[in-house]
């Protein structure tokens, strides 16, 4: 789960990291006394959606930039009026874009020199590894391809936690100067408290800035969190922002469904995340191009079938479907009458080809075949998935 900008800024002031104050509003009749709370002078206005690189992002409209300073109150509540409710393209957002339906206004700050910090889980070591680089505001990818030797890594023995040494490894490979060490040091202890103590499974801080007096501070803020741990952590899942997702992966997540959108027009249906995988490079190698990634794991119930397959019908770009089925723990048959129910229940106006292999897959295919309805029945994974890509073509 994502939460925004603004949202891991309130965190960051409970756990001790600094950065700059704010206030965030949701609609234009909020922004006057968002503004009124501001002393008179500079004021920079940003979007907030879940997707990065909103400075050098453009609006559908032409008007450039998710992030600007201004130089007065009048200014920002100009920007303002330009921002919400306009779409933001950046590099992370896809063509599309995203719809900006929440703004923060922050104070400036007086910026010395931007570096980049980042707390993660490093599934090669099985360990957080801090990330921290000389060259912030930047894309961090690029400046791992382009300039290697500006970032720097510490992987923390989770038994032992974050030492003090470490931290003062990171502060002295930054080159920052001795008060400046100090105030990092203390960021970056209760950062790391933070992204422990949250179950994050992320914390970034693009740019995090040195000021004209000697202190570092959080500019920009990106947190997402483990999924798995949300269950006992009641306040962070207040956070959920439903506007920031797909109407169909939240559908998805009511039934317990490992669902994600892609842009192809194959829908796919399928039991196991690696079946799932193999199913969307097959339909790939074949020339097509999937519509999702469907997973409705091994012990699927009926009424999850019923609820993938609405979900999948309810998706405009959807020129076919392709169930995938491997029985193990999944009974083929439980899958066949979920499909044959969902079916009657929205109607199929959409090519439909089934491959079932596995525990009770004889029963599977008579309760297909004895549906009457136009299914088209695949031998193979390869069979079954040239057969789909000719069916949309
Ligand atoms: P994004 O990463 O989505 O583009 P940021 O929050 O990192 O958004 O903002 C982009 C740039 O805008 C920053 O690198 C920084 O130079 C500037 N900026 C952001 N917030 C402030 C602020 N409070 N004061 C001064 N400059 C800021
Ligand atoms: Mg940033």
């Amino acid at each position: 789960m994502n939460i925004h900008e603004y949202q891991a800024k309130t965190l960051f002031e409970k756990f001790g990291v600094p950065t700059s104050k704010g206030v965030a509003v949701k609609s234009a009749a909020e922004i006057d006394s968002a503004l009124a709370q501001f002393p008179e002078g500079i004021v920079v206005v940003k979007a907030q959606i879940h997707a990065g690189g909103r400075g050098k992002g453009t609006f559908i409209d032409g008007f450039q930039g998710g992030v600007k300073v201004c130089k007065s109150k009048d200014e920002a509540k100009t920007i303002a009026g330009k921002m919400l409710g306009n779409t933001l393209v950046t590099k992370q957002t896809g063509p599309a874009g995203r719809k900006v339906q929440t703004l923060y206004f922050s104070n400036a700050s007086s910026i010395k020199k931007e570096y980049y910090l980042a707390i993660l889980l490093d599934r090669i070591s099985s360990r957080p590894v801090i990330i921290a680089s000389t060259e912030g505001g930047m894309e961090i990818e690029k400046v791992a391809h382009e300039t290697p030797e500006r970032i720097f890594k510490v992987f923390i023995d989770p038994a032992y936690g974050l030492a003090d040494f470490q931290i003062r490894q990171l502060t002295f490979q930054l080159g920052l100067n001795p008060a400046e060490q100090k105030s990092a040091a203390k960021l970056i202890r209760n950062l790391y408290n933070m992204y422990w103590e949250t179950d994050a499974s992320m914390v970034e801080i693009n740019p995090l800035v040195t000021t004209k007096v000697d202190t570092v501070e959080a500019l920009d803020a990106k947190v997402s969190f483990d999924d798995n741990a949300l269950f006992r952590h009641a306040d962070l899942v207040a956070m959920r922002d439903l506007n920031e997702e797909d109407s169909k992966e939240i559908e998805a997540s009511k039934f317990n469904l490992n669902y994600i959108a892609l842009d192809g027009s194959i829908a796919c249906l399928v039991n196991g995340a690696g079946l799932a995988m193999s199913t969307m490079d097959i339909i790939k190698h074949f020339g097509g191009s999937p519509a999702n990634f469907l997973d409705v794991g091994g012990g699927a119930s009926k009424d999850q079938v019923v609820a993938a397959f609405k979900i999948i019908l309810g998706d405009p770009h959807v020129k076919g479907i392709f169930v995938n089925i491997f029985g193990g723990i999944m009974d083929c048959n439980v899958i066949a009458l979920g499909i044959v129910e969902a079916i009657k229940e929205v109607g199929l106006k959409l090519p439909l080809v089934v491959r079932l292999e596995g525990n009770n897959v004889v029963a599977g295919k008579k309760t297909l075949a004895d549906s009457g309805l136009p299914i088209t029945s695949g031998n193979s994974m390869a069979d079954a998935a040239q057969k789909i890509v000719k069916l949309v073509a």
